[in-house]
């Protein structure tokens, strides 16, 4: 969906100067000022009366404010219980009176015995968990004694407790629900894992990885092309899959490997280390990397995994890796990779625009176009040519592996891009691609350190995946001796200090299974050169699933007088799933 807002609109002013680039600082955005469409925001709460979104305290006094009607003192009022307060809150959701019928409800309205008012209008509703503070007592609580008063609190907190598990169980059982309530009063947790690792249980999806060359070949380069991390070294390979990680780290001499995964291919994970032989170096572990254990006390020199997904951070399975990371990892061990880069960019998706979009305005004879709306909030993963790129990128988000928490993975940051046509040229969407970096130490590239772009023919891809089937002899043969130090020298640039190896998943290089992620616009629009564009770039877990990511962009566009061509920040919402 896209929304205009002025840009002095007070909903998505922030402290970031749009002229910068994106740094660290934008990790510690909140979310303040995500807009919502329809639907709440995590922690955010709806006014009873229109869509103005924010904390539940905030939201009372705005209802007070701008619509008379305040929740506190009506519960007050009407000497209403927790049940009370829910049925009024669900009553006035459901049925949207006007404020000021409901100064006027007496406590002896229908609805408030009726069960169908304990079901939540909104789901996860924020209003219906919140007790105010000043909740009424009989004792004066001014005159109370400190202990007095925090053994009081604690018995409302109990009694709040106990009244949201019963109000959970009439809901499940009146409602049907099919979810009962956690004996702890928690709500049931949801289950976003159980079809991720069934869809990582089937064979398909690994030859699909294992033959997309950039990604199989890079960290083959990295793995047997640096000696002084993989020799004699302890790995944890995290999410093995085939194992494929496992066996590159044996055969570069690693002492020890733990092979770890989720999924019903661990089993075959465990069979293919057999038949190779590397059962004495490569343990596998089925489970997941959170409730594992190693043998007692190990911690390793280096964690291995190839947790990217769509976007970079679609699965979400770098959370996972940061876990491992913080369980057992040494203190001066490598993450391997140690740096990725979010990176946005200006993009003629017309291809893809004619393809998915225009292709249903005329269906034999039909107009179908209704059929493409859900594109407009659905993020598109597809490949584009390098050609398609009509500006620099600018990084949106630098992961230093061994440092960030999964708190930074939710993100704001803003963006400039400067078109570099030559023409004037439509742009029809973002498009997010991303670098990923292994290096010898575990640190991050230097800021200024250009990502290796694989190109077909380039020989890093030929050697390690060998073309057409055939083998590469010179590569087996070092392969063989996995104690021979010097493999080769990976394809990255060597600087005084560190090695690296990396690979791109953007227009310029061979496409991987990664493809690229893009965001059409509801309303493209045309640069010249040296148009900017900025804006701010919102990501975050998706409220419904953890897994799944919702990305909204705020932009306006500047001619190259550093006029607006329009003063509206233009907001477009996606979901990548
Ligand atoms: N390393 C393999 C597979 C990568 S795909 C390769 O490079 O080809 C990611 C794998 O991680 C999947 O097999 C998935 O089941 C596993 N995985 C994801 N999250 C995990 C977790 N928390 N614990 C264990 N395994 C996990």
């Amino acid at each position: 969906m896209s929304i205009h807002f002025h840009p002095t609109d007070p909903i998505i002013e922030d402290d970031h100067d749009a002229n910068l680039p994106s740094s660290d600082e934008d990790e510690d955005e909140t979310w303040d000022d995500w807009i919502s469409d329809s639907s709440t925001q995590r922690g955010d709460c709806r006014s009873l009366f229109d869509n103005k979104t924010g904390n539940v305290e905030d939201i009372i006094a705005y209802d007070k404010a701008a619509h008379g009607f305040d929740l506190n003192e009506a519960c007050a009022r009407l000497s209403l219980d927790v049940h009370g307060r829910i049925r009024l809150i669900n009553f006035i959701r459901q049925t949207k009176p006007a404020p000021a019928n409901i100064t006027s409800l007496t406590g002896k309205e229908s609805f408030f015995t009726s069960d169908d008012f304990l079901r939540p209008v909104v789901e996860d509703d924020p209003m219906l968990r919140y007790q105010p503070d000043d909740w009424t007592d009989s004792e004066d609580e001014d005159s109370l004694s400190t202990d007095r008063r925090i053994r009081l609190l604690e018995q409302k907190l109990t009694e709040t407790k106990r009244d949201f598990q019963e109000y959970r169980k009439i809901v499940n059982q009146r409602f049907n629900l099919g979810q009962t309530a956690e004996p702890s009063g928690l709500p049931p947790k949801r289950d976003d894992d159980s079809h991720y690792f069934e869809s990582y249980g089937a064979n398909d999806i690994h030859a699909v990885m294992i033959q997309d060359k950039v990604r199989t070949s890079t960290y083959a380069r990295y793995i047997l092309g640096t000696p002084s991390v993989f020799e004699n070294a302890i790995v944890l390979d995290v999410g093995c899959g085939t194992g494929i990680l496992s066996l590159f780290a044996a055969r570069a001499g690693a002492r020890k490997v733990f092979a770890v995964d989720a999924s019903d291919i661990a089993m075959k994970a465990e069979k293919i280390v057999k038949a190779n032989d590397l059962d004495s170096v490569i343990t596998v572990i089925r489970g997941k990397v959170e409730d594992i254990q190693l043998p007692e006390g190990v911690k390793v020199d280096v964690i291995i995994s190839e947790w990217m997904g769509y976007a970079l951070l679609y699965e979400s399975m770098l959370d996972s890796v940061l876990v491992a990371r913080d369980r057992f990892l040494k203190l001066d061990g490598v993450m391997a990779p140690a740096h990725s880069k979010m990176m946005l960019g200006l993009c003629d998706a017309s291809e893809i625009v004619k393809d998915r979009i225009t292709f249903w305005n005329d269906v034999y004879g039909f107009d179908m176009s209704v059929m493409a709306e859900e594109l407009y909030h659905e993020a598109v993963i597809d490949v584009v040519g390098s050609h398609a790129m009509l500006s620099t990128p600018s990084v949106v988000k630098e992961l230093h592996l061994s440092s960030i928490t999964t708190r930074q993975l939710d993100f704001i940051s803003s963006f400039k891009l400067t078109s570099s046509v030559d023409r004037r040229t439509k742009v029809t969407a973002f498009i997010l691609y991303f670098d990923t970096f292994f290096t010898a130490s575990g640190n991050p590239v230097a800021s200024e350190k250009e990502v290796d772009v694989i190109q077909e023919n380039d020989a890093v891809v030929a050697e390690v995946w060998p073309l057409g089937g055939r083998p590469a002899p010179q590569r087996r043969m070092s392969q063989h001796h996995k104690k021979e130090k010097s493999v080769e020298k990976p394809a990255g640039d060597a600087t005084k200090t560190d090695v690296v190896t990396s690979f791109s998943t953007g227009p310029k290089s061979i496409p991987t299974h990664w493809k690229q992620t893009l965001f059409l616009l509801k309303e493209p629009f045309v640069v010249d050169e040296g148009y900017v564009v900025y804006g701010h770039f919102h990501c975050r877990k998706s409220v419904s699933n953890s897994r799944e990511i919702d990305v909204e962009i705020h932009y306006t566009i500047q001619d190259v007088e550093g006029q607006n061509e329009n003063p509206e920040v233009i907001v477009q919402m996606f979901k990548i799933q």
